[in-house]
C-alpha cells in the first residue's frame, strides 16, 4: 500500500513540480479509462461523474471513435487548409445536415469557436446592420463561462478568472441569465447590438436551467431586432441535457426538426465543441447559414489544425455513436431517475438542499458557504468511494456521468453518492 501510495504522490509531484498551477485538480493520478469507468494508477476503478466537463459523452476510448482516430491517423493527419483534403468536405457535408445549418467553420478549442463566432457576429453587423466596428456590442449573461481567451474573460463576470488580467476587450454588455425583459431592455435601448451569446443552461455557474420558454423567448426577441442568437452549447449540446442540443428544450426527434424554427429555439450561430469528439480530440465547431457565414472571406480567420483530417474523422465517428447509441434518449431518462433518486434523499437530508439540472447534467447544492471546503471534502469522500466528481463555485457539485452509463451502472452511482453524503450528514 505504501508503494502505491507514493506512485500517486510521484506523479502529483511531477505536475506540481514542473506543470503551472493552473488549476486545482482532486488528488487522483488516472491512468485508464473505458466507458462509465476510469482507473488510478494503483489500479482502483471509479465511476467518472464529470465527463471532462461533458466531453466524454460517448464514454471513455470508444472503440467506433478511437478506430477512426487510428485509421484516419495512418493515412494523412494535417495538411493546414492551405490545400484540401479528403476528410474535411465530407464531414462538413455531414455536420451540416446532422445539425441543419448551411455551414461549419472548424475549429480546435472552444474558446476559439466562442471567439469565432465573436468575430462573425460582428462583422456581420457591420455588413448587415450598417454598425461601424467600433461601435458593435454583444449582449451576454451574467455569471457566463465560454472560455479563457483574453477576448472571453473581458466579459466574464468570475474574478478569479479575470483579475489582473486586463486591459479588457469592450464591447460587451451583461444582463441577467433567464430574464428576457432585461434582453429586450437591452435590445431597445442600444441599436449597435450585433449578437446575443448565451449558454442555454449555464454549466460552470453550477448548472442554471432556465424556464422553458426563454430560449424560444430568446429566438423571437433576437429575430424581432435583428440580432444574431448565438448559442454557446460546447457543455450542454451533443445529447448531454437529454435532447441533440439544449435548445431542442424537451424535443426528443434527435435532428429532423432541426430546421423548423417553429419548433424549436433555433440560434443563428451555434457554437460546439466537448463532445463533438468524444474527449479524444480537439474539436469545436461554429454552424451558420449562408447568410450569416458568408460575411467571411478568405484569409479573414482560420487556425492551423481547425478542420484536420483526424478532427473531421473523428467528430463524424463521434456524432454517428450519439445517433447509434440513443444517447440523448439515455441521457434523458437516467437524468429523471437520478433526479428523482436525489430528491428522495433530500427528504431526510440537511447537507444537500437541491438537485437540479437537465437529462444528465445535474448539480447538487451543498448546505454551507460558497467558501467553506464541505463540497470539495464531499468530493474527496466520493472518490474513496469510487465516484471522481468536482465542485463547481464553491458549494456545487455537478454530476455529469458518460451517457453511456446503464440504469443498474447508475444506481450504484447513486448508491455511492447518497451513502457518502450520509457521513456528512449532522447527527
Ligand atoms: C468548456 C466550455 C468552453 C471552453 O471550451 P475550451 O475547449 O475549454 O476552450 C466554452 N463554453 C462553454 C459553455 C464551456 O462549457
Amino acid at each position: 500500500m505504501a508503494t502505491k501510495i507514493s506512485l500517486t504522490n510521484q506523479f502529483i509531484d511531477l505536475e506540481h513540480e514542473f506543470g503551472a498551477h493552473n488549476y486545482h485538480p482532486l488528488p487522483v493520478v488516472l491512468d485508464k479509462g473505458e466507458g462509465v469507468y476510469l482507473w488510478d494508477v494503483d489500479g482502483k476503478k471509479y465511476f467518472d461523474f464529470l465527463s471532462a466537463y461533458s466531453a466524454v459523452n460517448q464514454g471513455h476510448c470508444h472503440p467506433k471513435i478511437i478506430q477512426a482516430l487510428q485509421d484516419q491517423a495512418q493515412q494523412l493527419c494535417l495538411t493546414s487548409r492551405a490545400f484540401h483534403n479528403s476528410a474535411f468536405g465530407p464531414f462538413a457535408a455531414f455536420i451540416t445536415a446532422y445539425f441543419g445549418f448551411d455551414k461549419i467553420l472548424p475549429m480546435n478549442s472552444g474558446a476559439e469557436a466562442v471567439e469565432t463566432a465573436i468575430k462573425i457576429a460582428r462583422k456581420w453587423g457591420v455588413k448587415n446592420k450598417g454598425i461601424s466596428q467600433e461601435q458593435a456590442q454583444i449582449v451576454v449573461c451574467h455569471n457566463n463561462f465560454h472560455g479563457r481567451t483574453t477576448t472571453i474573460i473581458s466579459f466574464s463576470d468570475d474574478q478569479v478568472a479575470k483579475k489582473d488580467f486586463g486591459p479588457y476587450t469592450p464591447g460587451f454588455i451583461s444582463i441577467p441569465h433567464n430574464d428576457t425583459k432585461a434582453l429586450e431592455a437591452a435590445f431597445a435601448s442600444n441599436k449597435n447590438i450585433v449578437g446575443f451569446l448565451v449558454e442555454p443552461i449555464q454549466g460552470e455557474a453550477g448548472i442554471f436551467t432556465p424556464d422553458e420558454a426563454y430560449l424560444r423567448n430568446v429566438q423571437q426577441l433576437c429575430h424581432e431586432y435583428k440580432v444574431l442568437f448565438i448559442a454557446d452549447e460546447i457543455q450542454t449540446g451533443i445529447a448531454r441535457t437529454g435532447s441533440l442540443l439544449a435548445v431542442c428544450g424537451d424535443c426528443s426527434c434527435e435532428s429532423s426538426c432541426l430546421r423548423q424554427t417553429d419548433t424549436f429555439a433555433a440560434p443563428d450561430v451555434l457554437i460546439l465543441g466537448k463532445a463533438i469528439s468524444g474527449g479524444v480530440y480537439p474539436v469545436s465547431a461554429v454552424l451558420a447559414n449562408n447568410d450569416v457565414m458568408g460575411v467571411i472571406q478568405p484569409g479573414e480567420h482560420g487556425s492551423t489544425f481547425g478542420g484536420n483530417p483526424i478532427a473531421a474523422a473523428v467528430a463524424t465517428a463521434a456524432l454517428k455513436v450519439v445517433k447509434d447509441e440513443n444517447l440523448a434518449q439515455n441521457a434523458r431518462t437516467l437524468g429523471q431517475l437520478f433526479r428523482n433518486a436525489i430528491n428522495e434523499y433530500i427528504k431526510t437530508s440537511s447537507i444537500v438542499t437541491l438537485v437540479r439540472g437537465k437529462g444528465l447534467l445535474n448539480a447538487i447544492v451543498i448546505n454551507d458557504t460558497p467558501e467553506s471546503d464541505t463540497a470539495w471534502n464531499i468530493c474527496l469522500a466520493l472518490k474513496e468511494n469510487g465516484l471522481l466528481a468536482k465542485p463547481t463555485h464553491g458549494n456545487i457539485i455537478r454530476f455529469a456521468p458518460p451517457l453511456v452509463m446503464t440504469e443498474d451502472e447508475l444506481m450504484a452511482c447513486v448508491k455511492i453518492i447518497t451513502k457518502t453524503l450520509r457521513t456528512f450528514e449532522p447527527n
